[in-house]
């Protein structure tokens, strides 16, 4: 069933089947590659993250700069921060390179998110990867908010692993199995020979479930030689039930590839937009004030998002008025205290007819003209 799965997520990801394997939650997946890939020296330490990353990334990394005797982690982590126009909160591409530059030399790992949670930035992995592996850095990408969302090339694009949730855009049911990308060539196998002598692989946390299968129950030797992909990652056994709920939610992706989900979500981001452009127009004739109601914090740019817009509030209180309208409506949304919003319009279950609803709830609790259906 791992091994199906692995399959179904080959073209979601653009990897070989070899170098997927579905196992545990994405933070442990993460903790469990950074034991693998994170190697830090005395000349070579940092880990780069961008600010303001998933609490739980930022927990990860500290806690595996502090495991690894780095006991002062702050000397240890690059922050990339937007470092542009004030107000602005995503990070250019530009700017972050020069960020890698900066501190090239004394950078271990870069980890980065494919589409950052908060702002709904698509990074472009491609050119970060080759630009940060050209100065000797290692390459890991956390994917919560990009599988199922924007199309990916990960073997092409020479990444050295990537940890993803399920749960997400993948809709494989909350707490889903979690998965990991491992490149092919930090797989390979040169098995023991029968003087006993080790096998040589990439060292890791190593357990039964990632033992080669043809001697996983050969107890006698008790050497460990793991699988020759990403499986050979796996520490425990999987549980059948959740692969089971996880293959049925990537049937519905096995119809169409990524790119036909990535058009259609970016047609139902773009319409979101629009409507919403119109609301901030009409709010602001109404109410005849120089601050706009809201700001968007995603990129406008439709090739540097996936499906998300996140809106910043001027204040708090009409957002709370708006979600209060959405209750009665039977809306249900993302709004973080005290004044953000997020919209993630998934192709794979969100109409036009849906969008509009929205604005259009939005549009009653701000005291707007109804639109004309
Ligand atoms: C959702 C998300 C997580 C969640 O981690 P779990 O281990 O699956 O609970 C971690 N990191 C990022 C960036 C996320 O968006």
């Amino acid at each position: 069933m791992a091994d199906k799965c692995a399959e179904q997520f080959a073209g979601i990801i653009g990897s070989l089947k070899s170098e997927v394997v579905l196992m545990n939650g994405l933070s442990v997946n993460l903790h469990l590659m950074m034991a693998a890939f994170y190697k830090p020296t005395v000349h070579r330490h940092k880990v780069l993250i961008e600010a303001g990353p998933f609490p739980s990334d930022e927990y990860i990394v500290e806690s595996q700069i502090r495991w690894h005797g780095l006991y002062a982690p702050e000397e240890s982590i690059v922050r990339v921060t937007p470092g542009g126009e004030e107000g602005c909160q995503t990070i250019a591409t530009d700017h972050l390179l020069r960020t890698i530059d900066e501190h090239g030399e004394e950078t271990a790992l870069l980890l980065l998110p494919g589409v950052q949670y908060y702002t709904g930035q698509h990074f472009d992995i491609a050119a970060i990867t080759a630009y940060a592996k050209a100065r000797g850095i290692t390459v890991g990408w956390d994917l919560a908010h990009a599988v199922g969302n924007v199309e990916l090339k990960l073997h092409e694009w020479d990444v050295d692993f990537a940890v993803w949730c399920n749960y997400k855009y993948i809709s494989g049911s909350p707490g889903s199995v979690g998965g990991a990308f491992v490149h092919e060539k930090h797989c390979a196998v040169t098995r023991g020979d029968c003087l006993g002598s080790s096998a040589i692989y990439h060292p890791r946390l190593s357990g039964w479930y990632g033992n080669a299968t043809d001697t996983r129950f050969d107890w006698t030797e008790r050497r460990f030689e793991p699988i020759d992909s990403a499986s050979g990652f796996q520490v425990s056994n999987p549980s059948a039930v959740d692969l089971a709920i996880l293959s049925a939610a990537l049937s519905v992706f096995d119809r169409q590839p990524m790119s036909a989900i990535q058009s259609k979500s970016l047609a139902l981001t773009g319409y979101a937009e629009h409507l919403l452009g119109k609301i901030l127009r009409d709010a602001k004739a109404d109410k005849d004030t120089a601050a706009p109601l809201f700001t968007f914090i995603t990129p406008r740019n439709a090739w540097e998002r996936g499906a998300q817009l996140s809106l910043q509030f001027a204040d708090g209180e009409t957002l709370d008025s708006i979600l209060k309208v959405f209750e009665e409506e039977g809306i249900v949304c993302d709004g973080n205290k005290p004044n953000y919003m997020r919209l993630a319009p998934s192709a794979l279950y969100t109409r036009f007819e849906d969008i509009w609803m929205f604005a259009a709830a939005m549009r009653k609790a701000l005291g707007l003209t109804e639109l004309p259906s």
